[in-house]
């Protein structure tokens, strides 16, 4: 399978995710010891999965969950399947996970969780079986105030629907705050799919007016085109941007006028991929990232942007759909571009931000209308966007300094404010 992160294969993503906390760190007058604390995951649990095939076969898989922080509340993050997953991996995007419940001021530490699979190879059936193997060998350790999943690439809303109904039967009773991200037919929030594309979507209009530019007919590349990419792509185009190029893991295609994005969407549902839509032409997967464009949303893979490709990026705006796409190598070459990058710990945060909104609808037995969400997400976003911005602005940083500050100085102030039980 071609895999984005064969490119930097000699990357540790946990530490360019540790290089990008000490950066940050390194500007705030905290404690050596106590950002140790926050920086090492809490928790790191590795699972061997046996299975039965369809074909009558035993497989083993394995499967991870990391906690890496609980100090502001239950562990949240998503679920990953993929042949590429790794424990540095999943730790990574643990991490990432408890700095962006923190910049988005919501309830929650961080968790993630993978299984090294291929989705692509594995029948309906089979993939039911690992999900709710995965669940129940995790029961002791996930719950809504514990460790609380959700989706993530490969992973969508029938995957949480039967981890959500795995947790209810061996606890005896619904339990639909275990997971977010479940279809609204069973205690998922409306709003909820389009969440982190939105959250992308809010994010660039806010990049935009800051940088006094115009939505109308801005030019916008996007990787990936799954649940993040595809709804980003819509709602910017909704918005009057021209969306000129968009991959999936299968190819690549440009139109230099603006892709029809309903269009492409009703070509992907038939055929499962962006390749061979008609209104467009066939572009190298690898140019992707280097078209010529005003905003880049990398809305795949972490370490895409690395030091090999950065210098090559025209566009003025990065928005991080993606968790951990940019590189520390990389990121010191878009900053000294004068490249704006929307880090991804703020930009994908409207995600778990409506996650939590879906726990909250789950615990008090009440759903809220899709615009209620909208408008909820919206302060959100807009709220975080400008604590960041004002926080680079005081301290002449860039974005994801200031989105790692702000995280790092809110976890410490619950840690000291907790104290260590011992
Ligand atoms: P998804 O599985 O729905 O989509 C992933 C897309 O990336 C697919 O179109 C796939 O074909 C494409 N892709 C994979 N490898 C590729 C390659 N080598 N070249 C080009 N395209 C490739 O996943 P998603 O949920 O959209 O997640 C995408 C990213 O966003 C991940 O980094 C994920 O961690 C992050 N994210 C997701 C959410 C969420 O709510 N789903 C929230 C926050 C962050």
């Amino acid at each position: 399978m071609t895999d984005v992160k064969s490119t930097d294969i000699q990357v540790s993503t946990f530490e360019n995710a540790m290089r990008q906390f000490d950066q940050a760190a390194s500007l705030l007058n905290l404690n050596p010891g106590l950002l140790n604390i926050i920086k090492r995951p809490r928790r790191s649990i590795i699972l061997e999965l046996p299975m039965v095939m369809d074909d009558g076969t035993y497989r083993l898989f394995t499967g991870y969950r990391v906690q890496h922080s609980i100090a502001r509340g239950p562990g949240k993050g998503g679920i990953r399947y993929h042949p590429g997953v790794t424990l540095d991996e999943v730790q990574a995007l643990a991490a990432w996970m408890t700095f962006k419940c923190a910049v988005v001021g919501i309830p929650f530490g961080g968790a993630k969780g993978g299984i090294v699979c291929d989705p692509r190879t594995m029948s309906r059936a089979e993939l039911e079986r690992l999900t709710r193997r995965y669940t129940a060998e995790l029961m002791d350790v996930i719950g809504p105030d514990q460790d609380v999943p959700a989706p993530d690439v490969n992973t969508d809303q029938q995957i949480m629907a039967w981890v959500m109904d795995t947790y209810s039967m061996h606890r005896r009773r619904t339990e639909t705050a275990v997971v977010t991200g479940k279809p609204v037919a069973m205690g998922g929030s409306l709003g909820r799919r389009e969440a982190t594309g939105r959250g992308v979507q809010l994010c660039v209009r806010a990049m935009v007016r800051h940088l006094g530019l115009s939505l109308n007919g801005l030019r916008i590349v996007v990787q990936g085109f799954g649940n993040v990419g595809s709804v980003a792509a819509e709602l910017l185009a909704r918005d009057g941007c021209k969306i000129i190029a968009v991959c999936d893991v299968y190819g690549a295609i440009m139109n230099r006028s603006g892709l029809d994005i309903p269009a492409l969407l009703k070509h992907c549902a038939t055929t499962g991929s962006v390749k061979g839509f008609a209104g467009a032409e066939p572009l190298d997967l690898g140019a992707v990232l280097t078209t010529d464009c005003d905003v880049l949303i990398p809305a795949a893979l972490e370490n895409v942007i690395t030091r090999e490709n950065a210098d090559a990026i025209k566009a003025r705006v990065v928005a991080e759909g993606a968790n951990g796409p940019t590189t520390p190598e990389a990121d010191l070459i878009l900053a000294g571009k004068g490249t704006h990058v929307i880090p991804d710990i703020l930009c994908n945060a409207g995600g778990v931000t409506v996650s939590y909104f879906e726990w909250v609808q789950d615990r008090i037995g009440y759903f809220w209308e899709e615009a209620e969400v909208n408008k909820r997400l919206e302060l959100i976003m807009n709220r975080s966007f400008g604590e960041v911005l004002s926080m680079a602005t005081a301290h002449n940083t860039t974005l994801r300094v200031a989105a790692f500050m702000l995280a790092i100085q809110r976890v410490a102030e619950v840690i000291q404010l907790r104290g260590l039980y011992a």
